[in-house]
């Protein structure tokens, strides 16, 4: 049995972004915009605001997005009387504008009252259009918020209906500034959502079809977008990718890949995409095996022959991106070795359609010394 939804409609194309303040009127009057320090300053992020007129502007949102910072741009939202949330940005700004939506028609003050472990989120939310500015994390189409609480050190996924976003306006002309490094980590976060939408336990055919585009399309875009960031040709089928995956982990969730990330973001302060990454070449010939046929559909699919030549690619596509490949590259000492391996668990391990022991990934980590 399985279930597919998708509630958010998507506008795609080079050029979109520019209809935001048409699209906006037709969820309310009075738009509050999220995004992030620096893409406040960028001339696209200037237009797309100069268009809405006199809007409230919340720009306070880091690479890893706070609860404290939740909870700031719902009162934000709450005191300018805002009805519809403009969210421009990486997963970082989308993110948070995803959980400040919801909280502001909840009666609690902070969005910890439902991250955790806490209550379950209602299904009400503000209007919410997310415009990325990356290719990466798929934001736009999930209903899941990656959100970081320092004060408890961690960092883990709030999801919910309420988070589906109302409108995505996805413009793969916004991505054509971005720095090869991060072309490179939002590229293989978008990757790993691919793959580990494909292989969690929970998949299903409709998001089996948009994982094995989204990696056909990543393998076969990556180089050009990395050595070329203005080729609007490889932006696009890279936009189009990152949409895509986003499709395909929403609903069978991530794996051990995404697992692994999370203490790698936290405890060792490397970004999303470069957290996936990093472990992500190991989890392809692990989880290969269990896979049968299936893999064999993938790797054909991507043109390749066998896991092994997969994960050399995934290898060279970071090398080529300048990620962290190795524990010292990553800053991780052997004697973290062992709570790194603990904090690991995370329950979306239990997707991985192969055991992980604390062995297993003993091993992945030593073979990264
Ligand atoms: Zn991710």
């Amino acid at each position: 049995m399985w279930t597919f939804t998708l509630p958010t409609k998507i506008q795609f194309g080079a050029g979109v972004s520019k209809s935001c303040a048409q699209v906006a009127r037709d969820y309310g009057r009075r738009p509050a915009v999220v995004t992030g320090k620096t893409l406040v300053k960028t001339d696209r992020v200037r237009s797309i605001i100069s268009d809405l007129g006199e809007v409230p502007v919340f720009s306070e949102v880091t690479p890893n997005p706070t609860v404290n910072q939740v909870d700031a741009l719902a009162r934000l939202i709450r005191e300018q009387g805002c009805d519809v949330v403009i969210a421009i940005g990486g997963g970082s700004p989308i993110d948070c504008a995803k959980a400040a939506s919801a909280l502001v028609l909840s009666e609690e003050s902070s969005i910890a009252a439902f991250f955790g472990g806490g209550k379950p989120l209602g299904a009400e939310h503000l209007p919410l259009i997310a415009i990325p500015t990356t290719s990466g994390t798929g934001s736009e189409v999930t209903p899941i918020a990656v959100l970081d609480d320092p004060a408890n050190s961690r960092k883990a996924p709030l999801s919910g209906p309420a988070l589906y976003p109302v409108h995505a306006l996805v413009d793969p002309e916004l991505t054509l500034s971005l720095s090869r490094y991060t072309t490179a980590a939002t590229a293989l976060d978008a990757l790993s959502h691919a793959l580990e939408g494909y292989w969690s336990k929970n998949h299903q055919p409709i998001c089996d079809l948009a994982a094995i585009e989204a990696a056909r399309r990543i393998f076969a875009n990556f180089e050009r977008a990395c050595t070329d960031p203005g080729d609007l040709q490889a932006r696009t089928e890279l936009s189009c990718a990152a949409l895509l995956a986003g499709m395909a982990f929403q609903l069978p969730k991530n794996a051990m890949v995404h697992a692994c990330s999370f203490p790698l973001s936290t405890r060792h302060h490397l970004a999303h995409g470069a957290a996936c990454a990093f472990t992500l070449e190991f989890a392809v010939q692990f989880n290969a095996p269990a896979l049968g046929e299936r893999f064999g559909d993938l790797a054909r699919a991507c043109h390749f022959s066998s896991a092994e030549a997969m994960a050399e690619r995934i290898h060279t596509f970071k090398r080529l991106g300048g990620l962290p490949c190795t524990l010292a590259d990553a800053g991780i000492a052997p004697e973290d070795l062992p709570e790194l391996v603990l904090a690991s668990f995370h329950p979306l391990m239990n997707n991985n359609p192969r055991e992980v022991t604390k062995e297993d990934l003993g091993r992945m980590y030593g073979g990264l010394s």
